[in-house]
């Protein structure tokens, strides 16, 4: 078992000539792909730019996924979102309090043919190599889920829309508490967005490949977000993903949570033929003892992980989600990609 595979994601996409510098370093750090962070923004301003960069980081040899990043607030990401600020409807609501949420609800026809275009586009004007699905998921109408106790009582969505299809297909009213019906409708659905986007890029490109990353939790009895992706088997199942990726786990929780995460990811990407993923955090927090990176790095690499990611160039450097010591988290990762690919 190796890595095969080390990707850094870069947000910010402007001049190419800028991309260019930033992509001959993450060269030097031992980066083989780079996953761009495409926002609504950058699709709408910068267009003109985005298949150049591609072209440019292609010329360097460096593999490119886009990532439509926070798109409408259901990938993650701290990007905002045109979607939101040009329609009034077609938003998340709350189960209990009935109030809007500020995500798009993607059970809509609306957003699903927003996000359906975005991915479309990008894929006819560029000539990248595959698409990044980042964290999907359905909104917290709270801001908080305990450690201990598991996310909150309150859920999304219960808007119109997703309301009228529970009730067409299960011939009542969609309940306010999550119940089992609940939780297959809200499966089912999160699922259809991207597997009808990912099979309709592959019609247009086979060669497109489709990563789907979803949060990394327990989704045990007592810790479980109930984001829509938890149910990894669904997900992993889909047969127009490619490889089945979990998110970043901070680096201050325990060592049997990152093998726990990391043992399941690999099993149940196995399971289903696909190559596993996981992602190292690269911004905001950083090791007490940087040593802790190397230590996970051989976690992964020893319980048979196919590639390798992080969240983001240069540790978030000059950002507000900078690690405290960006530039120098951001040469430890460097190192560790080399290490695992072998590179001197
Ligand atoms: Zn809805």
């Amino acid at each position: 078992m190796s890595i095969s595979s080390t990707a850094i994601s870069y947000y910010s996409l402007n001049y190419v000539e800028n991309a260019e510098r930033d992509f001959t370093e993450m060269l030097e750090h031992g980066c083989t792909t780079v996953i761009l962070a495409v926002s609504e923004f950058e699709f709408d301003f910068w267009r003109p730019n985005i298949p150049k960069i591609v072209n440019a980081a292609h010329k360097l040899g460096l593999k490119v996924l886009l990532d439509p990043w926070g798109i409408g607030k259901y990938f993650g990401g701290e990007q905002v979102s045109l979607f939101l600020q040009n329609n009034i409807e077609n938003r998340q609501v709350s189960a209990l309090t009935g109030e809007k949420l500020p995500a798009a609800c993607f059970n809509t026809n609306s957003f699903r043919d927003y996000f359906q275009r975005f991915c479309l586009s990008l894929a006819k004007e560029t000539d990248a190599d595959g698409f990044f699905w980042d964290e999907p998921h359905y909104a917290f109408p709270k801001s908080y889920a305990s450690i201990t106790g598991g996310a909150g009582d309150d859920w999304a969505c219960r808007c119109p829309v997703c309301m009228k299809k529970f009730q067409d297909y299960y011939g009542y009213e969609m309940p306010k508490i999550m119940t089992d019906d609940v939780k297959q409708f809200r499966w089912r659905e999160a699922l259809f967005i991207l597997s009808d986007t990912s099979r309709k890029l592959k019609e247009m490109k086979p060669e497109l490949e489709i990563t789907c990353c979803v949060h990394a939790t327990l989704n045990t009895y007592y810790v479980t977000e109930l984001r829509g992706y938890d149910n990894w088997d669904l997900v992993a199942s889909c047969p127009y993903f490619d490889v089945f990726s979990t998110t970043i786990i901070s680096w201050e929780l325990p060592g049997s949570f990152f093998e726990n995460i990391t043992k399941r990811t690999v099993d149940v990407a196995r399971k289903y033929g696909k190559q596993s993923e996981r992602w190292l955090m690269n911004y905001y927090k950083q090791p007490a003892d940087f040593k802790q990176m190397d230590e996970v790095v051989d976690l992964y690499e020893r319980l048979g992980v196919d590639r390798l990611a992080a969240w983001t160039f240069k540790g978030g450097y000059g950002t507000v989600l900078a690690a405290p010591d960006a530039l120098k988290l951001w040469d430890r990762l460097g190192k560790n990609y080399k290490r695992v690919l072998k590179i001197k």
